[in-house]
């Protein structure tokens, strides 16, 4: 097929893969659905007449009967010193969403068209979402499935992942790849406890194709979904589980907090909880979190913060902050620390730390960055990176999942497979944008921008294998931030 890439002869790949295979199913019993794997083939056939649209691929169709979309930048808004933007459309309401209709085609015995009965169909509201992808001509959304009333959240299973109401479509358009997404969401909920679902699907808006979009689990919390917390047994229980974000912060301002290190000066940017939505948060479960939070990065920031019965660590989950910290490093993830950086934590466990937004991944940022590390300087891990039990337990855990999910072999296999499997979508997808690779050349120097799509995709490979290579050779040099001569001030 046109897009294959392939280095190895099949037969190797093979015996290569069913190696690592075999390898992560006796280290990891996680039953996460990898779509690629376990859907509909694009070579499983069709016998339609060709008359309209024929994917394997899930199809979703979102009507708002021609009303602008709301969640545009408002020009005006533009802050100087960060060149980003403070606010956005509204609708006619007053409202950051309007009203919309949803219908999503995914058979499990044919391929999917306009025309198909709808295996679900809601009500819902939507806006365009993101950061610096506001400025996408390919916009994301995020869908909220509503009941009839176009006001009362409805919790439904979207594409095979469990049931909620709040859904983010991205949709591909700076990563040329289109799948780093879909890749690294997949491989850290395989690595970490947690990382949103992602589904790809094919998205007709107000009757325009719009080509591939990943349908993602937003960051929060339900019955039986997403991070999985306990929930409060009434609306006066003031200790709850919940989830933060590190980030521009909410407009609404019941959702900011004012942390210990807000004080501090340590955060440039605004913590903001995530979950319970404002619906859900009194002032008193506010002041709760604020003052839970505060205990852990207290208990990081002090005299005593790796020391019985003070330490850090009966605060915070050290697998999930060292796993958070090797993903990040492996795939130069750098807009953490400052964006999209969500914590969580059960009213019954300690705090741990979630994956988001995986757009400019593996060498997709749009300046070029040489190999280096940069996790220790961030936020919270500027502290965890003085404890060697931190480092050491970050370093055997990379040289671990290099045997298996981090390995060369599993990353570039994993990559053929995923476009194998979206085959045709790929082209229909450029049919509508294949003119970034001429016009939008984000990346500088201009020639790090990819003149195709198999160039699109060989650069992330090559990133990957050059990555490992360099994080293989260079991981004990963590050891240095944790070094007596470095921590002395803080111990004595
Ligand atoms: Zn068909």
């Amino acid at each position: 097929m046109k897009y294959r890439i392939i280095g190895i002869s099949a037969a190797a790949v093979l015996m290569v893969l069913t190696a690592v295979l075999l390898k992560l199913d006796s280290a990891n019993p996680k039953n996460r659905i990898h779509q690629h794997l376990t859907a509909r083939q694009p070579d499983a056939g069709c016998d339609c007449d060709d008359s309209e649209l024929c994917t394997h691929l899930p199809l979703v169709i979102i009507d708002t009967e021609g009303q602008e979309i709301p969640g545009e930048n408002i020009e005006e808004s533009i802050v100087p010193e960060t060149g980003e933007y403070n606010e956005f459309t509204l609708g006619p309401d007053g409202s950051s969403t309007i009203p919309c209709s949803i219908k999503v085609m995914d058979s499990s015995v044919s391929n999917n068209h306009p025309s198909d009965e709808a295996e679900l169909e809601s009500y819902g509201r939507i806006r365009i979402r993101g950061n610096t992808s506001r400025l996408f001509d390919k916009k994301g959304y995020l869908l909220i499935t509503t009941k009839e009333d176009y006001q009362t959240s409805q919790d439904l299973q979207m594409l095979g992942m469990s049931s909620h109401h709040e859904w983010a479509l991205h949709g591909p358009f700076m990563d040329k790849s289109l799948i780093r997404n879909y890749m690294w969401y997949n491989i850290s909920g395989e690595i970490m406890d947690y990382a949103p679902n992602v589904r790809f699907c094919e998205v007709i808006l107000n009757g325009e194709y719009l080509g591939l979009y990943v349908m993602v689990e937003t960051i929060t919390n339900g019955e039986g979904g997403r991070l999985n917390m306990t929930l409060p047994d009434n609306d006066y229980q003031t200790q709850i589980s919940y989830a933060i974000r590190l980030d521009r912060g909410s407009s609404n301002p019941i959702k900011n907090v004012d942390t210990f290190t807000t004080y501090a000066y340590r955060n440039q940017h605004v913590l903001e909880i995530v979950y319970p939505g404002a619906g859900g948060l009194s002032t008193e479960r506010v002041d709760f979190i604020t003052n839970d939070f505060s205990s852990f990065e207290k208990s990081l920031y002090s005299y005593d913060y790796d020391t019985e019965p003070y330490a850090y660590w009966n605060y915070a989950d050290m697998d999930s902050f060292a796993e958070y910290f090797i993903l990040n490093e492996f795939i130069c993830n750098y807009e953490v620390g400052a964006r999209s950086t969500y914590i969580y934590k059960d009213l019954k466990g300690k705090f741990k730390m979630c994956m988001w937004d995986l757009n400019t991944v593996c060498g997709n940022m749009v300046a070029d960055t040489t190999m280096h590390f940069e996790m220790q300087y961030l936020t919270w891990f500027y502290m965890l990176c003085k404890d060697e039990k931190f480092v050491d337990r970050i370093i055997d855990r990379y040289r671990e999942l290099r045997q298996t999910y981090l390995s060369d072999e599993y990353l570039l296999g994993y990559i053929d497979d995923v476009i194998e499997y979206l085959g045709p979508a790929i082209d229909r997808n450029f049919e509508v944008w294949g003119y970034t690779f001429e016009e939008y050349l984000p990346l500088i120097p201009e020639e790090r921008n990819p003149e195709d799509y198999e160039e699109a995709v060989n650069q992330m490979k090559d990133f990957i294998v050059e990555r490992g290579a360099w994080m293989d050779e260079n991981i004990e040099i963590l050891k240095q931030y944790c070094h007596e001569s470095k921590v002395k001030k803080f111990n004595h």
